[in-house]
């Protein structure tokens, strides 16, 4: 069995397209936020108990994050451990630095205890227009996901192009490339009059060469880039060991 999750929320399209690709592949089972939690990355709920609303025989609506939604499921919620975890489609791209604050890769990145490798998925556009064309595209990669043998605590991050299946080049692998600083927050002035804030859109690319998750999408290809969760900055050890040396 399967555990598909996302972080637009329990009736979002992007899942509904999810399901459909699953749902050809393997037995499964939805656990996903009760509403759109975009953003909320790793973020996990400490200040309040998770209820779980089972909306239907196969899925759970919950009152939490994308990352509570797969802890949940695989700490407890499931009566066995899922043979996969998979989340998306998620409305929106998360390429290079989208990959720290995204809720889609975040409950990808939860089953990494898992045997299998996790799968992250989302589509170009806030507002995609070919959803049955990313489902396809899901459901092919998916498909051939039983032969792939990666090394533990790895995820794949899966971009696609919103375009149709035809026009899509082919699949590419790829790093994640990096942005700009965040556009500036935008004020505003509440109906009581007391200024608040909505946070910008995400920076523009900066790193976006050939070889990028950007430039992969940006040239009509599935990007896929595989992730994992140890940030060390191993490039910095030989400077780091000779000023610690000298302490
Ligand atoms: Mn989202």
């Amino acid at each position: 069995m399967w555990l598909l999750a996302n972080d637009d929320g329990i009736h979002a399209p992007g899942l509904k397209a999810l399901v459909a690709a699953a749902s050809r592949l393997s037995d499964y089972v939805v656990v996903a936020p009760d509403g759109n939690r975009s953003g909320y990355s790793n973020a996990l709920t400490l200040d309040k108990p998770l209820r779980v609303e089972q909306v239907d025989e196969r899925r759970y609506a919950v009152n939490g994050t994308p990352t509570d939604c797969v802890h949940l499921a695989i700490n407890g919620l499931l009566p066995a451990d899922p043979e996969r975890v998979v989340s998306g489609i998620n409305a929106g791209a998360n390429l290079g630095d989208d990959a720290l604050y995204s809720g889609t890769v975040a409950a990808a990145v939860e089953g990494r205890f898992l045997a299998n490798t996790a799968v992250a998925f989302s589509v170009t556009s806030w507002t995609p227009s070919y959803w049955e064309d990313a489902a396809e595209v899901a459901f092919r990669l998916l498909s051939s996901l039983d032969t792939l043998r990666l090394p533990e605590r790895t995820v794949l991050n899966v971009n696609i192009p919103d375009l149709p299946l035809a026009q899509i080049k082919g699949v590419r692998l790829t790093r994640l490339g990096h942005r700009l600083r965040a556009s500036d927050v935008e004020p505003i002035v509440d109906p009581r009059g007391r200024r608040a804030f909505w946070i910008g859109v995400a920076g523009e690319p900066a790193d976006s060469g050939d070889g990028t998750d950007f430039h992969a999408v940006a040239n009509g290809y599935v990007s896929v880039t595989p992730l994992h969760a140890d940030m060390t900055r191993y490039d910095t050890f030989s400077t780091l060991q000779g000023w610690l040396a000298d302490l």
